[in-house]
């Protein structure tokens, strides 16, 4: 079933939104919609979102527009896989267990979209011309995914446009979401590569609510890269339990029968699942009834990270065993394809 391009149970508009024509044709759209808006006092001061438990604070979080002005127009470094984030939406709407996000947008993640887009473009130009002649690559999903908002904010389609004519910037994103429609016609010259996150049919269903399946998300990919757009799969986490090798090569099947003859341009990200004492707290919190695999036992190894903090990884065969895998299925299938990493 497809979604509907936001799920939200309240909007909150910051002060100054209304003074951007952007933020004034939000707010009518919103407004026909049958939204309620209220109007906030201060900028990054959402106080009124209720919620009395983790639990309830988290949905109801996960509900909440926020329409704001960025103040700030230093951007997030973004490494290694770009240069810059792109600091155009923050938070998501799907409520997929394992979000990176979960531990990062604080109890009550809203989403909160930008609608000072020229001044965010204007910044980005700059960075560009501080580092020409070379290239300069800006990530606009680093703290979000940001396909949902985009029927509303068109932050997107005007973010390709602008990069399209930046001979030394590109950019791109990620998402879970084929609202993907006012993409497709853009004249965006190669310089935008759109992937798409992935897993198996058992695991979205489980473990990524309020998120579309499987064939939603290859169909969206599939129709991007037929408008001549680069593309992407990240493929995670990968969860090695039960019939994963056979689980997880129907899905590249699917991935490869819907792509078919249309996939030069690809690349490949695969990463297991891993978490942290402090992520898996937060999961738990949230979702006490998860069967996401979160024993410290033998299938797992303590990785000590770069700040002091460490994580639970799968054990040395067993990420072995899934990086023969996807190497195979992935050079099989899509033979012209770069792989980034397998982590
Ligand atoms: Fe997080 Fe992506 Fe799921 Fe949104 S769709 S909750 S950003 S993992």
């Amino acid at each position: 079933m497809a979604l509907a391009a936001l799920q939200v149970k309240r909007v909150f508009f910051e002060p100054g939104a209304l003074d951007y024509q952007l933020g004034k044709e939000m707010y009518s759209r919103l407004k026909s919609e049958g939204q309620e808006i209220c109007f906030l006092k201060s900028h990054n001061r959402v106080t009124s979102i209720p919620g009395k438990t983790p639990r309830e604070s988290f949905f109801q979080g996960k509900s909440t527009l926020v329409v704001g002005v960025r103040k700030t127009l230093d951007f997030a470094t973004c490494k290694p896989s770009a240069h810059y984030q792109l600091p155009l939406v923050t938070g998501c709407q799907g409520i997929c267990e394992y979000c990176y996000l979960n531990t990062q947008l604080g109890k009550k993640p809203y989403t909160r979209v930008y609608i000072n887009i020229d001044e965010i473009l204007a910044q980005a130009g700059k960075y560009i011309q501080e580092r020409q002649p070379e290239k300069t690559v800006f990530e606009a999903a680093a703290t979000s995914d940001p396909i949902p908002a985009e029927p509303y904010s068109g932050a997107l389609a005007k973010a390709i446009d602008f990069f399209a004519l930046q001979e030394y910037g590109y950019l791109k994103f990620v998402s879970k979401f084929p609202n993907i429609d006012s993409l497709l016609d853009l004249d965006h010259r190669g310089h935008t590569r759109i992937r798409f996150s992935i897993n198996t049919e058992r695991i979205i269903q489980t473990h990524e609510h309020r998120t579309p399946g499987l064939q939603e998300r290859i169909k969206a990919l599939s129709r991007l890269m037929e408008h001549g757009y680069p593309g992407g799969v990240i493929i995670a986490p990968v969860i090695l339990e039960g019939d994963w090798k056979k689980e997880y090569s129907d899905m590249l099947n699917k991935l490869s029968d819907e792509l078919k003859g249309n996939n030069r341009d690809i690349h490949f990200e695969v990463i297991s699942h891993r978490f942290t004492r402090r992520a898996r707290n937060t999961i738990l919190e949230v979702f006490p009834d998860t069967s996401l695999p979160m024993a410290e036992d033998e299938s797992r190894t303590y990785k000590y990270g770069q700040f002091g903090y460490g994580k639970y990884v799968y054990n040395k065969e067993l990420l072995q065993e899934m990086s023969i895998l996807f190497t195979e299925m992935i050079g099989r299938h899509f033979p012209e394809a770069k792989i980034d990493y397998i982590i």
